[in-house]
């Protein structure tokens, strides 16, 4: 069964040009940083990519079951982590899920925009927030080395036909 055509995305789009961008990407950033991108990494992307909805660890392992791959749970939370250091995944604490990142090659920590309806998510990655959450921790002797926002409410879709 073609996993692509369980996930369509809400909105319109050519979803599939997003996960060859986000594949020919990771290609690029791993070989010019010189990490190992392995079938299995590579697998673990594509399968947070199938849409732009957070997909948890679990749905993660059962993707891979469905394409006939053995995959340990522990084999596919490293691969997870590597994708994270890597910057090709964010995780969302509040979900327990992880989407993949549009702008991995750019430093950055990132605000979620995360519809609670249809679960779709909006990476903002807009520096000037950042900035200032730094700045706001500074000013109070706080040094922050992480900072993800996830922020919870409804997508203009949704919104339209609620
Ligand atoms: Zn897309
Ligand atoms: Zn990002
Ligand atoms: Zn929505």
């Amino acid at each position: 069964m073609n996993g692509l055509e369980q996930h369509k995305p809400l909105t319109e789009h050519d979803h599939a040009g997003c996960i060859e961008d986000a594949m020919a990407t990771a290609e690029l950033l791993c070989r010019d940083s010189g990490l190992r991108f392995t079938a299995l990494r590579r697998h673990v992307l594509a399968l947070v990519w199938e849409s732009h909805k957070p997909i948890g660890a679990y749905d993660i392992l059962a993707g891979l079951r469905g394409e006939g791959r053995r995959a340990a749970p522990p084999t596919v939370y490293r691969a997870l982590e590597f994708l994270i250091e890597a910057g090709l995944v964010h995780r969302l604490d509040s979900l327990n899920a992880f989407i993949g990142c549009p702008d991995p090659a750019r430093m950055h920590t990132g605000q979620f925009l995360i519809c609670r309806d249809c679960r779709t998510v909006t990476e903002l990655a807009d520096s000037d927030i950042e900035e200032l959450v730094a700045e706001k921790a500074r000013q109070r002797g706080f040094t922050a080395v992480r900072q993800i926002l996830e922020i919870e409410g409804l997508c203009k879709r949704c919104s339209l036909c609620s």
